[in-house]
């Protein structure tokens, strides 16, 4: 007699078919394009030498310990990560109305946030764009939150629906929660511009929606941590109140190491007292405390001006690359004559490229050329290199003509 033998095996995952499919896929020459991890030149992992740096001084500093940190995290992790995203002379940070805990990476902070607001918001109602990162549905879901789509991307200009974004927001109930991705755009590439911001944040305030801002990628999109975070600071400056949840996945590389961060911003020192308070109980009965390490590396490198200064320098390599990868891969299309317009291919920010292939032809791509990309027909342009972009502009060409 067994309880566990009537579970029904959970629907396939379709991102993570992609995945095994390439895994399983015996070719010497296939290309995996659907992680949004940056690889190296050489189609390799990459490590930030100032990461490197940073876990030798760890190493090296008979200090350090493995003793539990408090259920929020490092204090100096928190305090530099506010810093981060709200700039060195943040108003709400003087006045005390900030709180911010070490999450597990970027989905971690964005899970704790849905857990509180799920018991402690009465609008249970959660706008996420369309389309969207895989995950936010699932993250919101299981938070006990209602997911419901605003419109993000028309596919006739290949750019973003700003008309629609605004009809949507401006029907979505008082009190709505909105997730807003703070830059570089998962999975179209395609952000606002600061005048569209600025409209958003108007009719998020006039409509009193809570926005809930998505920061996995600051310094991807423009290689400048602080430009990337303006859109965030634009409405942390109009002193209302807003979430934002950090990843240092992508801008340090440390992916595996599960670091980022949950700020909340309040209008009172008062009530961050309040909901520092419940949050910590969240963070208590999910896993007590946070990992230690991934934090040590960071705070590391924030604290330090010349580590600072490397890894923005190491920071804005990566995004040139991706940049110089857009360049080859359009002027390969140009120059094999591909059919159709694919300048958004250079003008699409971050890490990825919404190429506009359909289902079939990204289909064909797998089976016949060994390509791997999501459905969607994204592809990472961090996993590119200029020896595969031939490869990757003949297999487009193929498939589409
Ligand atoms: N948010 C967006 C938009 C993402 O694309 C990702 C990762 O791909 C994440 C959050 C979460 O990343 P992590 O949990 O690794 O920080």
């Amino acid at each position: 007699n067994s309880i566990l033998s009537s579970v029904l095996p959970a629907p396939e995952d379709p991102i993570l078919s992609v995945y095994y499919a390439c895994r399983d896929d015996p070719s010497p020459v296939k290309l995996n394009l659907t992680a949004g991890t940056y690889q190296s030149e050489e189609g390799k992992p990459h490590v930030l030498e100032v990461v490197r740096r940073a876990e030798q001084q760890l190493a090296n500093d008979l200090s350090w310990n493995k003793e539990y940190l408090p259920l929020n995290g490092l204090a100096d992790f928190n305090k530099l990560s506010a810093k981060l995203i709200l700039g060195d002379d943040s108003l709400a940070v003087k006045e005390n109305r900030v709180v911010t805990f070490q999450c597990l990476s970027g989905t971690g902070s964005l899970r704790v946030g849905a857990e509180f607001l799920a018991q402690h918001h009465q609008q249970r109602v959660i706008f996420v764009p369309n389309p969207t990162w895989g995950n936010h549905p699932n993250i919101f879901n299981m938070a006990g939150l209602s997911v419901e789509h605003y419109r993000y991307y028309d596919p006739e200009t290949r750019g973003l629906d700003f008309k629609g974004l605004l009809e949507d927001l401006g029907a979505a109930p008082s009190g709505a929660i909105v997730v807003l991705q703070a830059c570089a755009h998962n999975p179209t590439g395609v952000d606002p511009t600061f005048e569209q911001w600025e409209k958003i944040r108007k009719i998020v305030r006039s409509k009193s929606l809570l926005p809930f801002f998505d920061n996995a990628y600051q310094g991807f999109a423009s290689g400048d941590i602080d430009s990337d975070a303006q859109a965030v600071r634009m409405f942390v400056a109009d002193g209302d109140e807003c979430l934002i949840a950090l990843s240092y996945g992508k801008n340090m590389g440390l992916y595996g190491e599960r670091v980022g961060s949950l700020t909340i911003v309040c209008k009172s020192e008062d009530v961050a007292k309040k909901v520092e308070s419940q949050v910590l109980l969240v963070v208590r009965a999910m896993y007590l405390t946070p990992p230690i390490h991934g934090a040590a590396i960071v705070t590391t490198i924030l604290k330090n001006s010349d580590m600072y200064k490397d890894w923005t320098i190491e920071l804005k390599g990566m995004v040139d690359r991706i940049l110089s990868m857009r360049q080859e891969l359009y002027e390969a299309l140009q120059a094999r004559g591909t059919p159709g317009d694919w300048s958004h291919i250079i003008k699409q920010i971050g890490m990825f490229s919404f190429t506009g292939l359909n289902e079939k032809q990204v289909r064909l791509m797998a089976k016949e050329h060994h390509i791997y990309m999501t459905y969607d027909g994204r592809i990472s342009i961090g996993g590119l290199s200029s020896k595969t972009v031939p490869r990757l502009a003949d297999a487009i060409h193929a498939v589409v003509t």
